[in-house]
């Protein structure tokens, strides 16, 4: 089976950007787990699906279909042929995707998903879940962790970039409270997978998260 890199961690504690590097450093394809939740989120919402009843949430999941395709160094999604972007990281789909991702039958899914896509090659997939419960078996597990305040300052300047204007409190907020509902619900909770290497980024660049995660996984940089 090809080599499967995990990296867990909370909203903003610079997962998808150490992934990215990761995926640029080597060759490897990333994979960016939450945005397959995110639309999931996206097609119930436009669907008029309650996204605070998990009974609807459940029964409206098997209808998402997603595409998989390799598009240079990255493994991209296509509903109804098109790549969503920026569609699906708008403030109302950071409220509701929490609430949907913590319903099992989603879950289960995107589960489903993920682990055929050791089929397209070698991966580097950053999520939730990923060390803990998608690929436990997986040698290379990290979890990455950040200062509160340093991941808000972090996803205010990102959000800002794709035109979402926001204080870092606010940010704060909506990151603190996913981070809530993420670690406490049943299915799946956001924790350190066990045996995983933790990895506070707070003070480290991303290139030095980016060498302790290719030195521990035995992996050359191109
Ligand atoms: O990583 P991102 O912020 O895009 O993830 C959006 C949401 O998707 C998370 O807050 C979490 O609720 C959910 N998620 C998850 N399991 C994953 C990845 C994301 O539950 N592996």
């Amino acid at each position: 089976m090809n080599k499967v890199i995990c990296i867990d961690g909370p909203a903003g504690s610079g997962k998808s950007t150490t992934a990215r590097a990761v995926a640029d450093g080597t060759g490897v394809l990333f994979v960016d787990s939450g945005a397959l939740y995110r639309i999931m989120t996206w097609q119930a919402l436009k669907a008029g699906v309650p996204t605070d009843d998990p009974a609807a949430v459940a029964a409206f999941a098997p209808n998402v279909k997603v595409e998989f395709a390799v598009r240079g160094n990255r493994v991209a999604y296509l509903v109804d042929g098109r790549e969503p972007g920026d569609l699906i990281r708008t403030p109302e789909i950071n409220a509701n995707v929490s609430p949907v991702s913590a319903v099992p039958e989603v879950r289960a899914i995107v589960t489903g998903w993920l682990r055929k896509l050791p089929e397209l090659g070698d991966i580097v997939v950053e999520g939730r879940d990923i060390g803990s419960v998608v690929y436990p078996d997986s040698k290379c597990r990290f979890y990455l962790d950040c200062d509160p305040d340093e991941r808000a300052r972090r996803r205010q300047k990102e959000d800002a970039g794709k035109g979402f204007v926001q204080t870092t409190e606010q940010v704060k907020a909506s990151l603190l409270n996913r981070d809530k509902i993420d670690s406490s619900r049943k299915t799946a909770p956001l924790k350190v997978p066990e045996g995983a290497i933790r990895i506070d980024t707070t003070r480290l660049s991303v290139a030095e998260v980016v060498a302790k995660i290719l030195d521990a996984s035995g992996i050359a940089a191109k």
